[in-house]
């Protein structure tokens, strides 16, 4: 087990630099126009991907770091950058962690690399839980998963919503309902390979924010996988059904909402990168801006605003950092993975929104990207377990009550 220890090691220090210099000299300077043009922004994901930044090596990189750190101080670099253009570069992570969180280790060995292509051929991956009925009740799942045993396949049909990358990846990981009579408990994860007849992009949705991250429906229409693409393989589904279907009869609870709580202190890193590029930009204004003759930040009401946004910026990397350790030493306790995203994502929303305030008129403009770092910031109190699902997990991990 390591140690819990808020020192970066060497390696660590060099890729949090490597990060900044890609975000600094390539995300931001581009941030705005891609936000404007809405599109998905694959020149500057072959940029990260030519560097060594997007793909399979930085990602197992990462994961593989004991100390849990790695990831969120890589994530709150680039999300210092932006947030759309970083969504568009993590985006395929959420398709690998489900690969790599169910499959055997021959699946998360065929599948994940090809989440990610090469350098000289990217490709992207998409995790389609959400439907149009189904976000943060993820156990009313409508899209089926049927085997057909005469040929070993699977048939998936239904849609999903709100998928990033959707539509546009080569690998879409489906969560189906086998048994939707057992809820949560009676669904499985497929992969749909590249090409596969019967899946389609729906709408694409036009956003408030992370607008360079593309988010559309997924049509699935008989959708045909072969069997090796059930993830975890149908003897491990088997045995869950039937465990599911005794526990319903004796009248078993079903588990707390526990999947997510890993991959939470990522998304919290997120939002923690957002926070800070504000907090930034507020900072050197307010010591800049001269009103009634002094720099704006020489009032107490400016400069008491960016002590506490210093504060809660400190205060939730201190979660994060917390519960990325917890995730790979011991686990939590307490739901402090959704504390860490909770926390974050409200940080993140309340200290853009008072850099807007410090900035006045030139922060409601797009002249300082504090005005789009706002739109940015507030998918985070949504996507991945809004917050009032994170109070949730929250509330029932510290009561061990399964309070509605
Ligand atoms: C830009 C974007 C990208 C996304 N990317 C993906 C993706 O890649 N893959 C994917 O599968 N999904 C994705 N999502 C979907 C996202 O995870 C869901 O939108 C989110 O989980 C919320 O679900 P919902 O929209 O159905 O809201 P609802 O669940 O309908 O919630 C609506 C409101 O009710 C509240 N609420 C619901 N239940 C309770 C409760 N029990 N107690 C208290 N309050 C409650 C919620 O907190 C919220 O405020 C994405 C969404 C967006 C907008």
């Amino acid at each position: 087990m390591a140690e819990f220890n808020l020192t970066l090691n060497d390696d660590q220090l060099q890729l949090k630099d490597w990060v900044h210099e890609f975000a600094k000299d390539v995300m931001r300077p581009n941030a705005e126009e891609w936000d404007d043009r809405e599109e998905f922004p694959w020149p500057i994901v072959q940029e990260a991907a030519k560097i060594g930044l997007y793909g399979i090596d930085f990602m197992m990189n990462a994961m593989g770091d004991p100390s849990g750190l790695t990831l969120p101080v890589a994530i709150e670099e680039l999300f210092w950058g932006d947030a759309g253009l970083g969504m568009a570069i993590m985006g395929s992570g959420l398709a690998a962690a489900g690969i790599s969180g169910n499959g055997t280790p021959e699946q998360v060995i065929e599948w994940v690399p090809q989440c990610y292509g090469t350098a000289d051929d990217v490709k992207l991956g998409a995790f389609c839980v959400s439907e149009p009925d189904a976000g943060s009740d993820v156990s009313s799942l409508r899209t089926r998963a049927v085997y057909d045993e005469a040929n070993d396949e699977w048939v998936l049909n239904g849609t999903k919503a709100w998928i990033t990358n959707g539509g546009i990846a080569d690998v879409h990981v489906v969560v189906a309902a086998v048994d939707p009579t057992l809820k949560g408990r009676g669904q499985a994860s497929f992969i749909v390979p590249p090409g596969t007849k019967g899946l389609s992009q729906g709408q694409k949705y036009k956003k408030h924010g992370i607008k360079a991250s593309h988010t559309a429906e997924v049509v699935l229409d008989e959708v045909r996988v072969p069997g090796r693409c059930l993830l975890g393989g149908k003897e491990k589904l088997d045995a869950k059904l039937a465990r599911a279907r005794e526990a319903g009869r004796t009248g078993e609870a079903q588990p707390a909402m526990k999947t997510f709580e890993a991959t939470r202190p990522s998304v919290g890193a997120q939002a923690l990168g957002i926070a800070r590029g504000a907090y930034e930009i507020a900072l050197d204004y307010a010591k800049e801006r001269v009103a009634f003759g002094k720099p704006i930040i020489m009032n107490q009401a400016i400069a008491f605003k960016l002590a506490n946004m210093a504060t809660q910026i400190d205060a939730a990397r201190l979660l994060i950092w917390r519960a990325a350790w917890l995730g790979r030493n011991g686990g939590f306790k307490n739901g402090e993975g959704s504390m860490s995203k909770y926390y974050a994502s409200e940080t993140a929303v309340r200290v853009t929104e008072e850099a807007i305030q410090i900035l006045g008129g030139y922060g409601y403009t797009r002249e300082y990207h504090v005005e789009r770092m706002h739109r940015d910031a507030k998918i985070h109190t949504i996507f991945e377990g809004t917050s009032e699902i994170q109070q949730l997990v929250i509330a029932r991990a510290i009561s061990g009550l399964r309070i509605e």
